[in-house]
C-alpha cells in the first residue's frame, strides 16, 4: 500500500518528435502521480549498450535491432513517477504493447498506431523499475518532495 511506488517512464524519439511530451506528462500528473525525476537524454546516449542494456530481456526478438536504432534515433524524455501502484497503474495509463490492441483513453490507444512507433515505455513490475531507473538517473538527480495535493489524492496516506 506504499504511496512511494516508483516506475521508469519514457517518452520514446517518436513521441519526443511529435510533440508528446506534454500531453502525456498531464496524463501522469493528473492522475495524482508524483514526478520524482525527468531529463531529455543525451544524443549519443552516455554508452552505446545503453539501450541494449535497457532492453536486454528482448535481446534474442526479431525486432531488437529495429528496435535498439528507433530508441537511439533522437532524444528520449526519461522520468521517473511516483506514488501507489505507480507500476501497474503507469502500464494501465500507457496502454497495450501493440497500439492496435490499446484501449482509446490510453496514451498508446490515442497517440500510436504502430506497435514499433508506440511513443512511450513503462516499467512493467517494480523489481524492473528500480532496474531502469539506476540504469537511467544517479541517486542525486531523485527529487523526494511531498505534494501539497498529497491529502487530498491519498486517503490513507
Ligand atoms: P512494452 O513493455 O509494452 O513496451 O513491450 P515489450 O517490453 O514487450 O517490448 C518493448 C518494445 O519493443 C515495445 O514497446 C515496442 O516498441 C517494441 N516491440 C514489441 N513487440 C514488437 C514487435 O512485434 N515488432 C516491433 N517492430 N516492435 C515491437
Ligand atoms: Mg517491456
Amino acid at each position: 500500500m506504499s504511496s512511494n511506488e516508483q516506475t521508469f517512464i519514457a517518452i520514446k524519439p517518436d513521441g519526443v518528435q511529435r510533440g508528446l511530451i506534454g500531453p502525456i506528462i498531464s496524463r501522469f500528473e493528473s492522475k495524482g502521480f508524483r514526478m520524482a525525476a525527468i531529463k531529455l537524454s543525451q544524443l549519443p546516449l552516455p554508452s552505446p549498450e545503453h539501450l541494449e542494456k535497457h532492453y536486454s530481456d528482448l535481446s534474442d526478438k526479431p525486432f531488437f535491432r529495429g528496435l535498439i536504432s528507433y530508441m537511439n534515433s533522437g532524444p528520449i524524455c526519461a522520468m521517473v513517477w511516483e506514488g501507489r501502484d505507480a507500476v501497474k497503474t503507469g502500464r494501465t495509463l500507457l496502454g497495450a504493447t501493440n497500439p492496435r490492441d490499446s484501449a482509446p483513453g490510453t496514451i498508446r490507444g490515442d497517440f500510436a498506431i504502430d506497435v514499433g512507433r508506440n511513443v512511450c515505455h513503462g516499467s512493467d513490475t517494480v523489481e524492473n523499475a528500480q532496474k531502469e531507473i539506476a540504469l537511467w538517473f544517479k541517486k542525486d538527480e531523485l527529487n523526494a518532495w511531498k505534494s501539497a495535493q498529497n491529502d487530498w489524492i491519498y486517503e490513507k496516506p
